[in-house]
This record gives C-alpha cells, structure tokens and sequence, in this order.
C-alpha cells in the first residue's frame, strides 16, 4: 500500500519553491522520492538543502512568472534535467489587499497574471509532454477563496476561482491522455502570504475563532495531500479542488 504513494524516479516542477507552502511541497515530493525543479524569481536555497538532504536531486530555475515569458524555458529545463517531467506544482502566488472601488488595473493584472494566465500556459508547456509520455499529475494551489468572496481581496478572489474553473476544464480535456489535474485549497497557513493578516490582531483573532481545528496552518500540513495527488494513489482523482483547512468549510 505505502508503495501507491511513492515517486521514486519522478521528476517535479514546483514553482515558488524558495519559501512558504511551495516549499513544504517541495520537501514532501522530494521525501516521497522526486527530484525537484523549482522555478521562481527567488534563489532557493534553503529548500536546496532540504531536498539534497533527502537524498533527492535539485536544480533552480530562475523565472520571473509575472508573465508568460519564461514559461518554456522553464519546462524545457526540466526535461533537459532527467529527461522526464511527472510532476507540475503551479504554486507561485501573489495577493494584493485594497477595498475593490480601489483596486489598480496594475494590482489587477498583476495578480491574474501570476495566478491565473501564468498557471495555465505552464500547465499547457507541461501537459504538451505529458501526453506524450501518457501520465502526468498536474496540481494547481487555489484557495479557500476558490470558494469564498474574502476580504479586500477581489483579484486574488477571482484568480483563484479562475483557478478552481480551470482546474476542472484542464482535467475534462486530460484526463484521457492519463493526466490528473487536481487542485489543493488551503486554508489559512502561517507563510508570508499571510503576515498582514497575522499581523493585525482581530483579523487574526476572528479567523482563529473560525478553524475548527484550533490552529492555523502550518506548511507541512500540506505534505499528504501534494503526495497523494503527485502519486499513483490519486490515479482515478480528477478534477477536485481538495481543501486543507483545518475544517474551515465545514463551518
Ligand atoms: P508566499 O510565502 O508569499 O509564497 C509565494 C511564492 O510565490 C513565493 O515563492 C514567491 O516568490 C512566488 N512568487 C510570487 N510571485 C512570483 C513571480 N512573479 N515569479 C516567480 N515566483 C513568484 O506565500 P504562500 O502562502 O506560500 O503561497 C503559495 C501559494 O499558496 C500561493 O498561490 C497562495 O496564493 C496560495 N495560498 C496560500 C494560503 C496561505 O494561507 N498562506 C492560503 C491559500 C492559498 P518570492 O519569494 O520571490 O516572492
């Protein structure tokens, strides 16, 4: 049975993989037995030695993937690193908070490009090969907000929705050519993505207040459920937006 979960010989893109959740799933696949590319604009060292240490490969590609630009370098490195490309995290996101009568057309762009239009053209690049090869786990980060409306934070709100949407449309269209598109949503995770909210006390407080389970999120909560959907054990899974969240939907 455990040997359903293991990706001994795989080959992972994730993106955003220097810090926060991207990282923790890093770390996971690379603990399940991937090697791991980790595309972003940020060096990623740490997570470096944290997938080295588990006995994994690892290679940085740097990709500023606000736009679409580096998307085929991104993947054409992968497959020039083992050959093979199994596994596409699209994690790298932003959020921008303003009331929506002041939202930028700037904040806005910037966010559904990131979140959205950079996320699907990846998808796209690695899911050309994975056909291809005839198997391929594609597992994209949405939110609660794929969900929900949020506070003062429309872009980020309709990005991952987007996402949500997306999610199921990529995985009608894939899941013959024997690719799993799934998503993750997670609740609310102590990452950088969070430090405002945290920051402000009743904020904080009032969404504490929410989570059944009692506490926030921390990254490596995220490790079963990226393992399940990157492995074998999520063969007949497809399309399902699967929220990590300490119980917060269920409220
Ligand atoms: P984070 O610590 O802010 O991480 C975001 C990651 O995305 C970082 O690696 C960041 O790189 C990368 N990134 C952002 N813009 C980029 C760009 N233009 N090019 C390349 N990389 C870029 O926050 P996080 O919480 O781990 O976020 C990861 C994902 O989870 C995001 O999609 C976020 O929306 C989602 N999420 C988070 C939560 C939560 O509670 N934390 C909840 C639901 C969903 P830099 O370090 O260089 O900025």
């Amino acid at each position: 049975m455990s040997n359903m979960f293991k990706l001994d010989g795989q080959t992972a893109v994730v993106t955003g993989a220097n810090t926060g959740l991207g990282q923790a799933i890093a770390v996971a696949l690379a603990q399940a037995g991937a090697d791991i590319v980790a595309a972003g604009r940020s060096a990623a060292d740490d997570t470096r030695a944290l997938v080295e240490s588990a006995g994994r490969r690892f290679l940085f590609v740097e990709a500023d993937l606000s736009s679409t630009a580096p998307v085929q370098h991104v993947i054409d490195a992968a497959l020039n690193f083992q050959g093979r490309l199994d596994i596409l995290v699209n994690n790298a996101g932003i959020i921008r908070r303003a009331d929506a009568l002041d939202v930028t057309e700037e904040d806005w762009d910037a966010v559904l490009d990131t979140n959205l239009k950079t996320l699907f053209f990846l998808s796209q690049a690695a899911a050309g090969h994975m056909a291809r090869q005839g198997a391929g786990k594609i597992i994209n980060i949405a939110s609660l907000l794929s969900f929900q409306g949020g506070i003062r934070v429309p872009a980020y709100a309709a990005s991952k929705s987007a996402v949500a949407g997306l999610t199921h449309a990529l995985a009608n269209e894939w899941a013959a050519k024997g690719i799993n598109v799934n998503a993750i949503a997670p609740g609310y995770f102590e990452t950088n993505n969070t430090q405002a909210l945290r920051d402000d006390a009743q904020r904080s407080e009032a969404i504490l207040a929410r989570i059944p389970a009692g506490r926030w999120g921390s990254p490596a909560d995220l490790a079963g459920a990226a393992v399940f959907l990157a492995s074998r054990a999520s063969d007949y899974v497809h399309g399902i937006v699967l929220p990590v969240d300490g119980g917060w939907l269920a409220r």
